[in-house]
């Protein structure tokens, strides 16, 4: 084993020099002991020699994570003394032991193939000014090896461009960096071994393909079978050097390895004895050859990534410089550096999404609003009209609401409160004060039934104090339309409750001071953005005054997560329930319960109420949906409640077919109103009091929670009734937690808990930028960037200094499309 003594003798007598950097050999010294094992264990002369050369594995395989310098030259100290023990032990010579397999030993020894040193990649310099924006724009075609099908391929993980590549990151890792001798193996232990292969069969077994192969490492052999890969019996040949990477198996307690990861020693590791990047499955690309694709780009190309951080940031945080964190995110040199890169790129996340945050609130805050004085007397009689008390939380909400609006500073506000807390007549009362001061208002629903039923409920209040209320909705005639932009325009017009269609082109307020949007989470960021910019407008036509702005939403949301969610608004919370409601009572009901369901229906359709049946949600399509509504429809009406009136409401229905049943259902000529999810939000009909929602298991908590609040609005007992199809593991958590309770600010934790937060905010309706890495529930992360978002902002809310740039662009990007960094 001299020879081999002696070139590591070398090589840690350069790495002291070298001052402990971790650079005597290419590829670093966790590459070169792989290899150096491997020729070792060959040579090892005796026992004492093999547990030498393990000894030396297991110490230098972990070389790059040590700490610091001290610990490696104190490693490397041990290390050598190690050695040299060795020398003095030899000058006694000791009986000389060839190493041999075991079992199914071969009669004539195997030529070893020639194994060459490893090729590995120059080590890279990651240097700012290599960074190439306009390089990271080409697409994925630019790289070897890719073609317009792999490119084609590629695009199912939405990449198109180098830099959208360079930002498909693993799903998860195989830490394959342990290395052991075979004749120290353990069942279950995810290992890398390296020896020769002895022999390789094909055998067909049941109809099943095996390759078997023996290989062995001079400490014992192993068998290894390979299932349904038939051509891996030409590649795996008897001599090859190879590499295995997987979980220990047993076979009549011998260990063996299934279908490890393999590859032959001369290679660059990619799929074994490293930490292995699991990518997302991409149709048509195989595991193996995304990795190949994604190692060349990481390699070649996030070198070239522009560093968007500002260097105070970066070292104030210890995070690790944007290109080395994206390539030790796709090829981590060790689970230490995988964490460092993972953070980093977490960070940048949650903070350009801060950012941006700060950002609009800036934009909005940055001009003038209207001072609303409290009126005190205009409340008081809006407060005289209605038919029921405040609750204490009404009243505290609308003095928080009071006090903003009388700033002249627009008005920022996200209005909680769970369904039925009563949030509407709060924006009634902010409403009041607006258009007594003389100014216009607005109110938004995400929906036209929502839209008519606030100019319902909200024309009436508001009417008895002599306010006019007009409703502009896509259904809306054109001639009325004429008539209401009209209005709004000239001012005669003083609150106008509708849909989308308010922020469409023609729509001009002559004094907007306030906007209320409901059901905030069915907009984006971009449609509240457009409804505040009607504000009011000098006749030239440049901005004056920003109106208030209130949104309000029945998606409860614990505290920290809204500030970060909607970090550009303050928060107001409506956190009690009008006094003398019954809790409604919930079932989760077993598929066999399913008449004992049907009968109660009909029990309390007899005693003059009524009922929802929510159809199972279909993920597909909406017209999918809307089929499949119809059928059910027809089966309830013609085989299980024939004898009572019936009606369908989807998504495919036109808006005036909508309001007809709607109607219906309202005025109690219906007494079953079957609906698809479409009306999740907002409806309130008080004499139902029956919810039934088949196929429970498939929606979400907030969903479930949301259809479950359209019964219980009246004085009656209500019902929520769950019929689950097929009941998973989430799905039952997410059914006991409805039975449980009806607090909606508990059941938002227990569904941030059971499906984290990217699912429960719907990020993709709110217009928030995706997160790939970052969690929304990663607090202290959260903290950071809130903290660092902040510190840019109060010194530079323009981006106006030259080190800002960069970040700017970035933000801007990020806002548009996560990772696009030019
Ligand atoms: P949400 O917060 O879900 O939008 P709504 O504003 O639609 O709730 O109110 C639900 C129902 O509760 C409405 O019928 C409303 O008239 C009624 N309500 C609101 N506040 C009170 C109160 N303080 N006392 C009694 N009933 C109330
Ligand atoms: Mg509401």
């Amino acid at each position: 084993m001299g020879q081999a003594i002696n070139s590591l003798q070398r090589v840690l007598s350069l790495e002291i020099e070298q001052g402990y950097q971790d650079k005597a050999v290419v590829g670093g010294i966790r590459q070169f002991t792989v290899f150096w094992v491997s020729k070792a264990r060959e040579q090892a002369v005796d026992e004492a020699d093999k547990a030498l050369v393990e000894q030396v594995a297991e110490t230098l395989m972990s070389y790059s994570r040590l700490p610091g310098v001290e610990a490696r030259a104190e490693t490397i100290e041990l290390l050598k003394e190690k050695l040299e023990k060795r020398e003095v032990r030899l000058e006694t010579p000791a009986p000389v032991i060839t190493p041999m397999p075991q079992r199914s030993q071969p009669a004539t020894k195997i030529p070893v193939k020639e194994v060459s040193q490893p090729v590995v990649s120059p080590a890279i310099q990651l240097d700012a000014d290599k960074a190439d924006p306009e390089g990271l724009k080409q697409p994925v075609t630019t790289l070897r090896g890719v073609g317009q099908k792999t490119a084609e391929q590629l695009a199912n993980t939405g990449a198109e461009t180098i830099l959208d590549l360079l930002y498909v990151f693993p799903r998860r890792y195989d830490d394959y960096t342990l290395l052991k001798p075979i004749g120290k193996l353990l069942f279950g232990e995810t290992v890398t071994v390296i020896g020769t292969v002895w022999e390789t069969r094909l055998q067909i077994r049941k109809g099943l393909k095996l390759v078997q192969s023996v290989v062995s490492d001079g400490t014992g052999n192993i068998d290894v079978t390979w299932f349904n890969q038939p051509w891996l019996v030409d590649k795996i040949t008897a001599g090859t050097q190879i590499v295995l990477s997987g979980k220990v198996d047993q076979f009549l307690g011998r260990p063996v390895f299934q279908n490890p990861d393999w590859e032959p020693l001369e290679m660059e590791p990619l799929r074994t004895r490293r930490i292995v990047p699991i990518y997302p499955l991409t149709k048509g690309l195989t595991a193996h050859r995304m990795r190949e694709i994604m190692k060349q780009v990481s390699d070649v190309w996030a070198p070239h990534l522009p560093e968007p951080l500002p260097e105070p940031v970066r070292s104030r945080r210890n995070l690790y410089k944007l290109p080395f964190a994206v390539r030790q995110a796709h090829f981590p040199e060790s689970q230490e550096s995988m964490h460092k890169a993972r953070r980093r790129l977490i960070f940048d996340e949650l903070f350009f999404l801060q950012l941006g945050m700060l950002g609009l609130r800036h934009d909005w805050q940055g001009v003038p609003g209207i001072s609303v004085s409290t009126d005190l007397e205009s409340l008081k009689q809006f407060v005289r009209t209605l038919p029921f008390q405040l609750t204490d939380a009404q009243k505290r909400v609308i003095r928080e609401i009071a006090t903003d609006i009388a700033e002249p500073r627009p008005m920022n506000r996200l209005l909680q409160g769970d369904v039925g807390s009563g949030k509407t007549v709060v924006a009634a009362a902010a409403i009041v004060l607006v258009v007594r001061a003389g100014f216009q208002a607005a109110l938004m629903a995400p929906t036209e039934i929502l839209a008519e039923q606030h100019f319902g409920s909200l024309g009436q209040m508001l009417g008895e104090l002599g306010i006019d209320v007009q409703l502009l909705t896509g259904s809306t005639s054109a001639a009325e339309k004429k008539r209401l932009y009209a209005g709004l325009t000239d001012g005669s017009i003083q609150f106008v409750i509708g849909t989308h269609a308010l922020i469409q082109e023609g729509v001009r307020f002559k004094e907007l001071g306030l906007v209320v949007i409901d059901e905030q989470h069915r907009f984006g960021v971009d449609q509240r953005k457009t409804l505040r910019e009607k504000g009011i407008a000098s006749p030239d036509g440049t901005k004056q005054a920003n109106p208030h702005l209130l949104v309000m939403s029945a998606t409860p949301i614990p505290r920290t997560l809204a500030l970060s969610l909607y970090g550009d608004l303050d928060i107001s919370v409506v956190d009690e329930m009008p006094p003398g409601r019954l809790e409604i009572k919930t079932n989760w009901l077993r598929p066999g319960e399913r008449q004992r369901a049907y009968s109660f229906v009909e029990s309390q359709v007899k005693a003059g109420r009524q009922a929802f049946v929510i159809c199972p949600l279909v993920e597909e399509s909406e017209n999918i949906e809307a089929k499949a509504a119809v059928e059910e429809y027809k089966r309830l009406q013609e085989h299980i409640f024939p004898k009572l009136k019936m009606g369908l409401i989807h998504g495919r229905l036109k808006s005036d077919e909508k309001e007809a049943v709607m109607r219906a259902f309202y005025e109690g000529k219906t007494d079953i109103l079957v609906a698809t999810s479409v009306i999740e939000v907002g409806i309130d009909v008080p004499n139902s009091t029956v919810m039934l929602i088949e196929g429970a298991n498939r929606f979400g908590l907030a969903q479930l929670h949301q259809f479950r609040g359209r019964v219980g609005r009246g004085e009656h007992q209500s019902y929520c009734l769950l019929l689950a199809d097929e009941v998973s593991g989430d799905a039952e958590d997410r059914l006991s937690a409805m039975e449980m309770t009806n607090d909606g600010f508990i059941l938002a934790e227990k569904d941030l808990e059971i499906r984290g937060p990217g699912e429960f905010f719907g990020r993709r309706q709110s217009g928030l930028p995706e997160l790939r890495m970052a969690s929304l529930m990663d607090l202290e992360m959260l903290k950071i960037a809130r903290q660092e978002a902040h510190a840019i902002f109060e010194l530079d809310p323009d981006f106006a200094k030259p080190e800002h740039l960069l970040l700017r662009k970035k933000m801007l990007e990020f806002w548009r499309d996560p990772g696009d960094v030019s």
